[in-house]
Formats: C-alpha cells, sequence, structure tokens
C-alpha cells in the first residue's frame, strides 16, 4: 500500500501551485505535537539503525535535497531529524554564494564532487537548485541560460539515479507571515542574532519571485527516480515529522540488511 506521505509528492509531470497549498497543516498527524515529538524520536533511532546497515552494506547511496525561502528551517531539520544518527555515515553539503573558481565552471561542478559514495547519506543545504532560484531571482546569468537548467538538472539526476543513488527532495514551505515571525524572534534573541544577514529584508520583499521560481523549479524537475515533496513547514514538529517519516520510508524500501561476513569468521583464531 502507498504510504500516506505520497500526499505530499509532486507527482511528475505535473504543475504545482503553491497558493493552493496550505503550509500550516498538519494533515496526517490528529494527535497533535506531544505525541508527535515521541514519534519523530522513533524514527530518529530507526533512521540511526538503517544507516548502519546501509554504511555496512557499502551498496545504496542516498542523496537528500533540502530546499526553501530563508528561514524555512533547512537548518533546524538536519539537526532535529538526523540527531542521534552517527555522524561518520551522514555528511552535509552546503552550497552559499559561488566563489570566484566554482563560478568559473558549468553550474554542477561544485555539486558533483559531494554526491554520496556507496553506504553514505548526504544531506545537500541549498543545492544545484539555486542556479533556476536565486539565479533567475536576480537575473545573476542569462535566461536563455537558465531555463536551459532543468534539463540539465532532470539528466544529471537521472544518471545518479542509474549509478544507484536514491534521490529525495524537500521544498520547506512556509509562508510570508511565518518567515515575518522568524525574523522577528531572530532579532529579537540576541542568540538568534547572528543568524541574520541584511539581505534577508530585500530578498524578503521578492517573495513573489520565489515562489513563482520555485514553482516552475519543482514542476520541471520532479520526476519518479528523483520526485520532490512540498513539505508544510510552519509548524517545525510537522516538518520533522514528515521528512524524517519520508525518510525512513525510502529506506525501509532498500531491504537494507547487515551483511555476511566475507569469509569464515569462527576460523578466526582471537588470542
Ligand atoms: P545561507 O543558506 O543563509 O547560509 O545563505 C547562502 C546564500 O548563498 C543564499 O543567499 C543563497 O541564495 C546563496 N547561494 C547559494 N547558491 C547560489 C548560487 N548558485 N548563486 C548565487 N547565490 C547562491
Ligand atoms: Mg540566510
Amino acid at each position: 500500500m502507498a504510504s500516506a506521505t505520497r500526499k505530499y509528492m509532486v507527482e511528475p509531470g505535473g504543475k504545482i501551485n503553491l497558493s493552493k497549498m496550505n503550509p500550516a497543516e498538519t494533515a496526517l498527524f490528529e494527535d497533535g505535537k506531544k505525541v508527535a515529538l515521541e514519534k519523530n524520536e522513533k524514527m530518529r533511532s530507526k533512521i540511526d539503525s538503517m544507516q548502519e546497515m546501509l554504511y555496512a552494506q557499502k551498496k545504496h547511496r542516498i542523496l537528500i535535497v533540502l530546499q526553501g525561502i530563508d528561514t524555512a528551517g533547512k537548518d533546524g531539520t538536519i539537526r532535529h531529524v538526523f540527531e542521534g544518527v552517527n555522524p561518520q555515515g551522514v555528511k552535509v553539503a552546503s552550497f552559499k554564494k559561488p566563489t570566484e573558481p566554482e563560478s568559473d565552471h558549468d553550474f554542477l561542478w561544485r555539486v558533483h564532487p559531494h554526491v554520496p559514495g556507496k553506504g553514505e547519506i548526504v544531506i545537500f543545504n541549498r543545492s544545484h537548485y539555486e542556479d533556476v532560484l536565486v539565479v533567475r531571482v536576480h537575473d545573476l546569468v542569462p535566461e536563455k541560460i537558465w531555463k536551459k537548467r532543468y534539463d540539465h538538472i532532470n539528466n544529471f539526476e537521472k544518471m545518479l539515479s542509474d549509478e544507484g543513488v536514491t534521490i529525495l527532495k524537500f521544498f520547506l514551505y512556509i509562508d510570508r507571515d511565518e518567515q515575518k515571525k522568524r525574523l522577528l524572534s531572530r532579532q529579537s534573541d540576541e542568540t538568534k542574532q547572528w543568524k541574520l544577514s541584511e539581505s534577508d529584508v530585500p530578498e524578503r520583499k521578492l517573495w513573489d519571485k520565489y515562489i513563482k521560481a520555485y514553482e516552475e523549479a519543482i514542476s520541471r524537475t520532479s520526476t519518479k527516480d528523483a520526485p520532490w515533496y512540498v513539505i508544510p513547514s510552519n509548524h517545525k514538529w510537522y516538518r520533522n515529522y514528515l521528512i524524517s517519516r519520508i525518510i525512513s520510508e525510502t529506506m525501509e524500501d532498500l531491504k537494507l540488511k547487515i551483511p555476511k561476513p566475507s569469509f569464515d569468521v569462527s576460523k578466526l583464531v582471537i588470542e
């Protein structure tokens, strides 16, 4: 039976309209935050034990892409979903404004070296999608160039999938009021002020342009092998619940096992 989480998956070839989605909904959870937090805890330990098998088997590779408007919760997701998971098997690659050598190359040049190897989980905190998002919103390259990138992204991800990478892409969807709340709370809390940047205010003014860029990017690049999930993220506990659940279900489908040793361990003479 298909999981209930499928309702958040963007069907390949479908066109999404974010204004029809509610970032504050918590539909798969009627018992509320407290029970969700307990479930999250259980899923974390399940992800941890599956990660150990993934690492031991050295067969599968998992790539998780996190995208979202400023304050949507990419860092918080990484912290909560992977808390307690062995740091040796999980890597995070964060993509910032390209350095000079990076912008001297094609947009995938800096991305490819970070894809997961066998037995690894890699989380992209922002990703190659910035090259059709911020780049489009700020006209950083001509339209004629970024327009072609959707196909390049699909080809790149198809190649990764054909080579054995399991790809999950999450768009953390918050609304404009929620962003305002989060920015204000960063401003008024001394321990959070470091997270603010001067560009946050002008970026917020470009909200509609970002939403449009996200809608097109997600619609054009949600594929069978590399699907997008739109995660209602106004409630952090629900965001963490959904993402943990989707990752956990995806890992279960891999039918991971602790591998049998390649030699007869009973013959080892341990003195
Ligand atoms: P943060 O995630 O808050 O640390 O900020 C990283 C910044 O880098 C964001 O403003 C991104 O939009 C920006 N960024 C990431 N990738 C690119 C890119 N390919 N081109 C331009 N800016 C980028
Ligand atoms: Mg930022």
